[in-house]
């Protein structure tokens, strides 16, 4: 697929596409009957169609050389520029493909069931990162980082800081400051996909000037000013990954690399990180289950037993399993292209361009949470259920299943973690949407009152003492701040 010849507008309302061919041969595992094809349009399907190809040819063999040698997988992200698909979601006037949130969704499950789990999430963040540049397309910034991406360059997100862990949104070892028209910024970043690899590295720190959470900015730094050390990284799965460390130790950087205005990272979290990463990774949790299902059946049906006459396939335990996991499956994958549909509908395929203050995707949010939920506690199992369906064969290395499983079990414990998703969604619908409380701001004055019941006189009378003691340091402080503020204006 080359970019003269996308068409993802509107479905042509077919049940299906008939069978995936692998290597000029019909596929070896599930055909398309098993795929939602009716909500995808011959523009998606051909997308499909170039990247299994890619897979068959290249992807698939180079992910076992990335998982056994924790080799980043550089030549099957060339190949996807070489397609054109590192600007996927690039509008066709910035030399892109002007893919939407369903043909991504698409992009990410095909790459990840055919070809390679790893390089299925190296796009992911690469994509996350190039739409948060999107949010807020300055000339400069659509010059240096998104025309240039056909040349096969390569963004990631780096959030995740070592001191809050799977609370990513939360920087605490981040900052920036004004330095002569430009910033600069600090940033340790305790996981990073592409760390070491990526040109660039879209990264979120407390904002100069920081006020407190939410006051967070978004700069895009370059690979030059990035400290990595890739030959660390050892991983259970997703090896090719290389998500180590990374450190910005105080790098100056231009003005331009401010993405919208200071402050504006809590709005383009809710509105472009968490929506794209959120649907494009629960699509290669669903990419890995299904190829962990395509395995399971070639093994299966392919197995015969001579004592019985029966092949592994013939026993309905065997059924049941895979039965269970195409059902499941398809749930989950139902439940991303739907929320990408409506993503898709909220900013005119993607299109839309919105002024800071103005949102669309973010009113999704909890349905992007339910979708990553979903599609990691799936394919947990999934990956679990087809190594029971294919005995001690499968946990083998060359049937290429227990890649899978180690690749599948990243799903959950990916920030945001399921028991951070769950607890998200439980507290609003039960609390409300406030209880979210990202930047653990909200006072929970049934725990202190319950507590300090039970504490005697003289305890009650020290505890407020402590108390008085911290309000009175936080009030010389916030004023020593002030005085310091002050002080910068009167001189400029
Ligand atoms: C393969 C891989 C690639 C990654 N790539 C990137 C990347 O490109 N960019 C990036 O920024 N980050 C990335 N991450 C980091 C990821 O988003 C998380 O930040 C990271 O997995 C958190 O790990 P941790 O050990 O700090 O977990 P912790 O946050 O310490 O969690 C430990 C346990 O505590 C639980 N827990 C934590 N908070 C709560 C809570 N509030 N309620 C209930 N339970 C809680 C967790 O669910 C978990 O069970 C990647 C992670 C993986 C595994």
């Amino acid at each position: 697929m080359t970019a003269d010849h996308t068409d993802y507008a509107s479905t042509d309302g077919a049940p299906t596409d008939g069978a995936p061919t692998w290597g000029g041969q019909p596929f070896w595992g599930l055909g398309h009957d098993w795929d939602p094809d009716w909500l995808l349009t011959p523009g998606q399907k051909a997308l499909r169609a170039t990247l299994i190809d890619l897979c068959q040819q290249e992807m698939r063999a180079n992910a076992e050389r990335s998982d056994d040698e924790l080799r980043f997988p550089r030549r099957n992200l060339e190949l996807l520029g070489e397609h054109g698909f590192l600007s996927l979601t690039v509008p066709a006037e910035y030399g892109g493909l002007g893919g939407d949130h369903l043909t991504f969704a698409v992009a990410c499950e095909t790459i990840a069931r055919y070809g390679c789990a790893s390089t299925a999430m190296c796009f992911v963040m690469h994509t996350a990162a190039v739409q948060a540049i999107m949010l807020r397309p300055t000339r400069a910034l659509v010059d240096t980082y998104i025309r240039t991406l056909n040349s096969g360059r390569i963004g990631t997100l780096s959030y995740s800081d070592p001191q809050t862990g799977g609370h990513f949104w939360y920087p605490i070892s981040s900052g920036a400051e004004r330095v002569d028209g430009s910033f600069r910024v600090r940033k340790k970043s305790s996981w990073t996909t592409s760390g070491g690899f990526a040109d660039f590295y879209v990264v979120q720190t407390t904002s100069p000037d920081f006020t407190g959470y939410d006051d967070l900015s978004v700069f895009v730094v370059d690979a030059a000013d990035v400290s990595a050390q890739p030959s660390l990284w050892d991983a259970l799965g997703l090896r090719g990954n290389q998500s180590g460390a990374v450190e910005v130790a105080g790098a100056v950087v231009p003005a331009d690399n401010l993405v919208g205005p200071v402050g504006d990272g809590a709005e383009s979290n809710d509105e472009v990180v968490d929506p794209w990463f959120l649907t494009g990774s629960s699509a290669v949790w669903n990419g890995i289950s299904m190829g962990a299902i395509d395995i399971a059946k070639r093994h299966t049906t392919g197995r015969e037993h001579r004592d019985t006459g029966r092949r592994v396939c013939d026993y309905p335990t065997v059924q049941d399993y895979v039965g269970e996991a195409v059902i499941d499956t398809n749930a989950s994958r139902l439940g991303v292209f739907s929320v990408a549909g409506a993503l898709d509908r909220v900013t005119d395929g993607n299109r839309r361009v919105l002024t800071p203050g103005t949102t669309a995707r973010a009113q999704y949010l909890s349905w992007c949470w339910q979708l990553k939920f979903t599609a990691a506690k799936n394919v947990t199992g999934v990956v679990d259920r087809m190594l029971h369906a294919c005995g001690g064969s499968g946990y083998r290395r060359d049937l290429e299943l227990e890649r899978y499983l180690r690749d599948g079990k990243a799903g959950w414990v990916m920030g945001p973690s399921n028991e951070v998703l769950r607890q998200f969604v439980g507290r609003s619908v039960l609390l409300g949407p406030e209880s979210v409380d990202y930047w653990n701001q909200t006072v929970d004055e049934r725990s202190i009152t319950n507590e300090t019941a039970k504490l005697d006189p003289a305890a009650k009378r020290a505890l407020a003492a402590k108390l008085l003691a911290q309000a009175d340091e936080a009030d010389e402080a916030g004023a020593a701040r002030r005085r310091s503020r002050d002080r910068k204006v009167a001189t400029a």
